[in-house]
């Protein structure tokens, strides 16, 4: 976007004199002011372009650069790379712009000024909530007790006693900012800061609640109930919205965060949204094939081993793993068959298997059906 000439934003000449440019950009604030102007983009649009030619102009060592390249002279300033002064620079710079005229209120717009109070803001809290796989795996709805800052009954949260009401701060005139004008060599300094005599609340309490000493807030119980959806890994932060303390006297209550820890389950292991179970057959069950029941996350499901099953083989369940948080679908739930070889034998145990020991049918011969373990866990990760 190819900028516009600044002489030609504030509508003088390239003569103009600095009180020539003063008295063009205070009529182009004043009609453009975004408090006069709310919700019209055009007019902030050029307000702030306003801002921006009369910061460029009104300082000699810009003005000069850019009278001599445009405003490609200007780039490494802050202006002429297309960026745009914010608000609060430029309010930060009315002061020296309306100061004279209105006699230095904050802004020196009207006689209002544009205001800045303090939202006060209740402070976050913070919980460990511990769910078992079952409740990642359906979501749960929590309700715990909490002990925080709540708003006190006898003023209803406005630190005010009751019959009493509050007034508007007579230091900052309900603005929650106060202005020092002060004499440097440099000219004069304009700076802002919070009333000291509000706290920057712009409202001032006559007389104090007597159970809250003026705050509004008193700690306490809350029952707060929340969701978790289904789905949630270890190290997971939810924050509930409005759920934290009470912001004093009446401002915006902090958020609940919520941090996830999950339970160990006896038998499954979660792996992202799969679930991991480690199966042990016998060798007969394994070499002549059977029906067995798993564990999963929303109670047994049976699988069947058929016969020749080599130990390390992984069987899938699909779908019986966790819900996507995202809500991505489901994973699934792998079973990792080991045949157990027996420990301890008979002496009749022992007879019989030294009797197979040389069949044929008991070498191992592995073909490419019985790949390893570790490669058909890679084709089920990748
Ligand atoms: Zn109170
Ligand atoms: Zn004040």
């Amino acid at each position: 976007m190819s900028k516009r000439d600044y002489y030609d934003i504030l509508g003088v000449s390239k003569g103009a004199s600095t009180e020539e440019l003063k008295k063009s950009y205070r009529k182009m604030a004043l009609k453009f002011h975004p408090d006069k102007n709310p919700g019209d983009k055009e007019a902030e649009e050029k307000f702030k372009e306003a801002a921006e030619a009369y910061e460029v102009l009104s300082d000699a060592d810009k003005r000069s650069r850019y009278d001599q390249f445009g405003h490609q002279g200007l780039k490494g300033s802050g202006f002429g790379g297309g960026q745009h002064m914010s608000m609060d620079d430029i309010f930060s710079h009315f002061g020296d712009i309306f100061g004279d005229v209105f006699g230095g209120g904050f802004g020196g717009f009207g006689s209002q000024g544009p205001t800045r109070r303090r939202v006060n803001r209740g402070s976050n809290l913070r919980v460990k909530v511990r769910l078992s796989l079952k409740e990642i795996a359906d979501g749960v709805e929590k309700k715990i007790k909490l002990n925080k800052y709540v708003r006190c009954n006898v003023c209803h949260g406005s630190g005010a006693e009751r019959g009493t009401s509050k007034s508007t701060c007579s230091t900052c005139r309900g603005r929650g900012q106060v202005t020092k004008v002060t004499n440097t060599f440099l000219g004069q300094m304009q700076t802002s800061s919070t009333c000291p005599q509000c706290g920057g609340e712009g409202e001032v309490i006559t007389s104090k609640c007597h159970e809250c000493h003026g705050n509004g807030i008193v700690k306490g119980e809350e029952v707060v109930t929340f969701k978790i959806p289904a789905g949630v890994a270890e190290g997971m932060q939810l924050s509930v919205s409005g759920k934290g303390n009470y912001a004093a006297r009446g401002g915006v209550p902090g958020d609940l965060l919520v941090l996830i820890e999950e339970g160990d389950h006896p038998d499954l292991i979660r792996d992202g949204n799969n679930l991991l179970f480690d199966l042990y057959v016998s060798i007969s069950d394994a070499a002549l094939g059977t029906q067995v029941e798993v564990p999963t996350v929303d109670g047994k499901a049976k699988i069947k081993i058929v016969p020749g099953t080599q130990g390390g083989k992984v069987l899938r369940l699909k779908g019986k793993g966790l819900p996507d948080v995202n809500g991505y679908g489901r994973g699934d739930q792998l079973v990792n068959v080991n045949v157990w070889t027996p420990k301890n034998l008979s002496r009749e145990e022992k007879k019989i298997l030294e009797e197979l020991k040389n069949s044929e049918n008991f070498k191992p011969s592995p073909t490419s059906k019985d790949k390893s373990y570790f490669e058909r866990m890679r084709e089920f990760f990748s």
